[in-house]
């Protein structure tokens, strides 16, 4: 072995740490060497030591820009009990502080200083950075550069100048950027040949799932589920003030000590919550997207949001709050279809129209207060909240540029809010083909987020419900009558292709009268009416269950409405509609068992396995395993299905696929070593 680097022995000698985690070594490497950099490293991962470290071994001060001041006195006061030289300059602070520390800055007795982006106004300041000569720029939060990001903030466009005045190798952290915006963090910052670096998504003790829920009984009876199978702590995130406190209601009937945290509630009792939560004085907290930044709580065994969040990016942020100590923790959507009118919502009342924002320009300079405007808007409550967003939008733009109200055009820029809009639109879409999703999750997280970029890789992870396996049943024959009924589905499905969604198809099935059917022609294709014996529910069930077996494929609708799919045949589906295929699928009245949900109680669940010898041999074959890969035994398999391995003894890979927990994933990875046990 090679004798430890400089990073090595700072990392045991000054941050008492034994190893690096993945990405660290490199991303630390590349600041060290004074290479650009961007790295993606999900929040936890531990992005702050790749600056940290190489901060101790640089000449001079590194400047870290971070829009999160009430962490930065966090990582100062921390950073000081190591013996490293670290100060902040924000607006928190008050002059003498900040006095200070711009004289430790000059005297070069600083190996940090955390600045503030709202400083970099200041030509002053920025004219003092440049004469310290500091070493490295690290921008952390990167993501907020870019109006393609979902958290922009202008007072980081400053950075592109600062960059430049500066002329210093400079390092970008982000927990979330897809390569869109990797590329415009590096294109505004002005990044030579950066390293790109995309690491730690895999979080081995997440299990990330979706339930499919019709409404919120359905939601209610999932999260009951969940918490009796993970215990809590545990957070569920909803997208509306009025949804917390359902949520809130609803688990405290549960019986759990439940809080709710919104941004309507005073800061003191925000506090208040988040200190209970803290401290375990409460055991859930129902939660807006509000909860969450700077809490510090490894011990986190569910987070379960119950609305569709808006994005990917928000949702693997909020979602990667649980389990950080390592241990098994789920992640799980609860998705109803329905869901999407509230985002659809949000979209709206997010994004005002060009129009919109003319006539609320015209209204402010009349001197309309905001009350004011949205009385003149109406009482459409979409249309309300887009004029309440224009005018909070143009009052700030209008004091930023010192103009007056009402005078001239708007002034925004109405091409770049209108791809604002169609940018959230796709962001959205891709939240719901996650949650439509047929393959592995972690796989579509990761893929969402590399894109290409260097760092680990995720393979089928194993541990999510489609890599487990829990999502339906595996299926099963079907019956003539069945196949019949999934033949004249999917032929309609074909007919209509790509031209309209499931209600449509689903109406022309059934033989509907309606106007949107009978205006177009629809009742003119042969498969019209073909299944008048089964109610509409009933068809929509189908076209489901045909979907969710990717049968059929969802498609979204360029320039629609966010989450309208229209559907067209996959060409499995095409397959069976021409009769050249019968498919095994999971019909209910097949009764499948519930889906293997409850951990095993140590062996209880194999107590009447035929062959206990067999058992053990399982048992200790799957905690090598799990040992080997790092993970707890239960993501290798479930004690139930060792139970059932023991119980049957496939003896082929059919055979094996047949055994509940053990998917396509599972059989690769580890078919080969069941088979030559089971053998003996
Ligand atoms: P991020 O900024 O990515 O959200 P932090 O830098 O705050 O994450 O790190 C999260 C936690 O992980 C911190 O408590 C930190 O001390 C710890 N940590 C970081 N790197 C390591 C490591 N190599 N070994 C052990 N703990 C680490
Ligand atoms: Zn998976």
């Amino acid at each position: 072995m090679s004798s430890p680097s400089p990073l090595d022995i700072a990392l045991h000698d000054r941050f008492g740490l034994t190893a690096f985690r993945e990405g660290q070594r490199e991303a630390a490497g590349a600041v060290l060497a004074g290479r650009d950099l961007i790295a993606v490293m999900p929040t936890g991962a531990g992005k702050s030591l790749c600056f940290q470290l190489p901060a101790l071994l640089v000449p001079g001060t590194m400047i870290v820009i971070s829009p999160l001041i009430a962490l930065m006195k966090d990582q100062v006061d921390r950073l000081r009990a190591r013996g490293v030289r670290a100060a902040a300059i924000h607006s928190g602070l008050d002059p003498d502080e900040r006095r200070d520390a711009a004289l430790q800055l000059q005297r070069g007795e600083l190996d940090l200083l955390y600045v503030a982006p709202e400083r970099l106004a200041s030509q002053r300041f920025r004219q003092m950075l440049e004469e310290t000569r500091p070493s490295r720029l690290v921008v952390d939060e990167a993501h907020c550069i870019s109006q393609w990001g979902h958290d922009f903030r202008p007072d980081y466009r400053r950075l592109a100048g600062l960059r430049a005045q500066l002329n210093i190798p400079a390092a970008a952290f982000t927990a979330t950027a897809t390569p869109e915006v990797r590329r415009d963090i590096a294109q505004q910052l002005g990044l030579t040949d950066p390293l790109e670096l995309v690491t730690g998504f895999e979080r081995p003790n997440l299990t990330l799932a979706v339930e499919l829920c019709r409404g919120r009984a359905d939601k209610e009876r999932a999260l009951r589920q969940l918490i009796g199978d993970l215990g809590t702590p545990g957070i569920v995130y909803a997208a509306t003030r009025k949804h917390v406190e359902h949520w809130v209601g609803v688990l405290r009937s549960l019986g759990v000590k439940a809080g709710g945290y919104h941004a309507g509630l005073a800061d003191a009792e925000r506090r208040r919550v988040q200190e209970d939560f803290q401290s375990g004085r409460l055991d859930v907290i129902a939660a807006t997207n509000a909860f969450g930044m700077g809490i510090d709580k490894s011990d986190i065994r569910f987070v379960a949001h119950a609305d569709l969040p808006g994005s990917v990016e928000s949702y693997y942020q909020e979602a990667g709050r649980a389990g950080r100590d390592g241990l098994p923790a789920r992640c799980t959507l609860l998705f109803s279809g329905a869901d999407l009118r509230t985002q659809e919502f949000f979209l709206a009342g997010g994004n005002p129209e060009p129009a919109t924002f003319r006539r609320v320009w015209r209204m402010l300079g009349d001197g309309a207060s905001d009350e004011e405007v949205e009385d003149r808007i109406g009482p459409d409550a979409m249309a309300r909240a887009a004029a309440r967003t224009a005018a909070r939008v143009l009052r700030r733009a209008a004091e930023h540029r010192g103009v007056a109200l009402g005078e001239g055009e708007p002034p925004v820029d109405l091409t770049a809010r209108q791809s604002k809009q169609q940018r959230d639109r796709e962001r959205l879409d891709t939240m719901v083909r996650y949650a439509y999703g047929r393959g592995c999750r972690t796989r579509f997280i990761y893929d969402y987020f590399a894109g290409g970029a260097r760092g680990g890789h995720a393979p089928h992870c194993g541990t999510c419900d489609v890599c487990l396996g829990w999502r339906r049943g595996t299926g099963r024959p079907i019956t003539d009558d069945e196949y019949e009924r999934v033949r004249i589905a999917l032929s309609a499905v074909g007919r209509l292709s790509g031209r309209f969604g499931l209600e449509r198809v689903a109406q022309v099935l059934v033989g509907s009268q309606s106007r949107e059917v009978i205006d177009r022609g629809l009742d003119r294709i042969p498969t019209y009416g073909k299944l008048s014996g089964a109610t509409l529910d009933q068809i929509r069930d189908l076209l489901n269950l045909l979907a969710d077996a990717g049968l059929i494929e969802r498609h979204g609708i360029e320039g629609g409405r966010p989450g309208a799919f229209v559907l067209a045949l996959s060409d499995a589906g095409r397959a069976v509609a021409m009769g050249k295929e019968r498919p095994e699928l999971p019909f209910p009245d097949a009764a499948p068992a519930p889906a293997p949900r409850k951990r095993g109680k140590s062996g209880a669940m194999l107590a009447g396995a035929a062959d206990p010898g067999l058992v053990e041999r399982l048992r200790s074959w799957r905690a090598e395993e799990a040992q080997r890969r790092r993970v707890p035994a239960y993501v290798i398999f479930h004690d139930s299905t060792l139970a059932a391995l023991a119980e049957h003894r496939p003896q082929s890979r059919a055979a094996l696929l047949a055994v509940r927990g053990l998917g396509p994933a599972k059989l690769e990875a580890y078919g080969d070593a069941l088979l030559e046990l089971l053998a003996t």
